[in-house]
């Protein structure tokens, strides 16, 4: 049967152990984006079109990253190029409610 002192010698040597790998993790995914130069995508390769898509528009998504003012063109996360608000594409992705 094991002490107490045993469960928390294990469970430090867990937590330090998880602490190493999200380090780890963290380090192998940002040198891979740089590596790999991560870009955004082409318009083309996601069917970007400048009108909504039954009711599905660029503001709506969490991709979308709005212009100066309400009415001027905004960018994507991921996405090349400047996007209408009212544009689509098919990474649309809802905003939470
Ligand atoms: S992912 Fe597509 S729908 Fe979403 S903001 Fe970017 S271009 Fe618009």
């Amino acid at each position: 049967m094991k002490t107490t002192r045993e469960f928390s010698a294990a469970r430090r040597l867990a937590i330090e152990r998880a602490a190493v790998f999200l380090g780890l993790t963290t380090i192998v995914y940002c040198g891979g984006r740089r590596a790999f130069g991560a870009t955004k995508l082409a318009k083309s390769a996601v069917q970007y079109q400048n009108e909504p898509n039954a009711g599905k528009d660029c503001d709506d998504c969490i991709h979308f990253v709005p212009g100066a003012t309400p009415k001027s063109a905004g960018s994507c996360k991921i996405i090349e190029g400047v996007v209408s608000a009212h544009g689509y594409c098919v990474a649309f992705t809802p905003k939470r409610l």
